[in-house]
């Protein structure tokens, strides 16, 4: 615990309740203040971390506010502080005190430059799709999509929420350390957007599931392909450095698996960069990513391909990559 986390929790409204992912949902105490009317459906959310870090999310007018350890506490807490009444002198009190925390661990936070991730809650009214109950014809029809896909419940927690901007979505939470810090909803038939998401800047999916047992860590830029081979998904066609740091914490060899694209034609040059191996098997020509080679060859001679066709050397992973992507 810590004094931020302490004092919010010693000022929440009396009625409230425990959701089952650890949130507290009470009547949320912002909406009237941002011109939205007032919230009587417990929309406000609050969870404390085991670190001590705090996130505060509304589902009615949409305001957030975070604090995590090492940093000060931010305009918008304070904002959330005061509506919850707790008064000036102490908001003051909790400010100090934490600014005197921080003295020493900020230093220490610049020298290792790893992101730190707040808790956000997935869309509202999701719900596990390996566990709750089938209630509407959208539910099916996302499960029916994650038959086509390959993707299996034992090997990700797929969610699924009935409101009217995800019912035709597969939502895939973003996890960090076991804690949900985002997510991804894919459209399961055409239409746009494909995918709606909440992204914190250097976030790696999957990173949870690189158990010390694991020899390579691999690579790949969507999130689905990853779930398919038990990789990591850089969520975007780029290296970002925060996200680079994160992988290298790993320690093991890491294996970029690029699009067959131009966007990854770019990421095989940036994987070299960062000195990282680079993968480009002899798949057949019509096979554009991960998930084109789970469904044409399967999962365990996919990963097989991948691992066996790994090139550290960025002369050889150069004279691939023509041959590769044809260019
Ligand atoms: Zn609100």
């Amino acid at each position: 615990m810590s004094i931020v986390a302490d004092t919010v929790l010693a000022y929440l409204p009396a009625k409230k309740k425990q959701t089952p992912s650890g949130w507290i949902a009470f009547n949320a105490v912002c909406c009237h203040h941002n011109g939205t009317s007032q919230d009587k459906r417990q929309r406000g959310g609050l969870i404390s971390n085991s670190d001590g870090g705090v996130s505060y999310h509304c589902f009615n007018c949409g305001y957030k506010a975070s604090w995590q350890p090492g940093r000060n506490l931010s305009y918008k807490m304070r904002k959330l502080f005061t509506w919850l009444g707790v008064p000036d002198s102490e908001i003051s009190k909790v400010s100090l005190r934490v600014l005197q925390e921080n003295e020493g661990v900020e230093n220490l936070n610049v020298t290792v430059a790893l992101p730190s991730f707040e808790t956000v809650p997935l869309p509202e009214d999701s719900v596990n799709l390996a566990t709750c109950d089938i209630t509407s014809k959208h539910q099916v029809e996302v499960i029916q999509y994650m038959a086509e896909r390959n993707l299996f419940f034992e090997d990700y927690e797929f969610y699924w929420s009935p409101s009217l901007a995800y019912r035709d979505r597969l939502i895939v939470p973003f996890t960090h350390r076991g804690e949900i810090v985002g997510w991804t909803a894919r459209k399961v038939r055409d239409g746009k957007p494909k995918y709606l998401s909440e992204q914190q800047p250097g976030y790696v999916f999957n990173m949870d599931a690189q158990t010390d047992s694991k020899i390579f860590g691999i690579v790949c830029e969507g999130p689905l392909d990853a779930v398919q081979i038990e990789g990591m998904a850089l969520l975007g066609s780029e290296i970002k450095e925060q996200q680079a740091n994160l992988i290298n914490t790993l320690n093991r060899e890491i294996i970029v698996v690029p699009d067959r694209d131009a966007a990854g034609s770019k990421l095989v040059d940036q994987a070299i960069d960062s000195e990282w191996s680079v993968s480009m098997p002899e798949w057949h020509k019509d096979i554009n990513d991960i998930s084109d080679a789970v469904n044409r060859y399967g999962k365990i001679y996919t990963l097989y391909s991948i691992v066996t066709a790994a090139e550290s050397s960025p002369l050889k992973i150069r004279l691939r990559k023509k041959q590769w992507f044809g260019v």
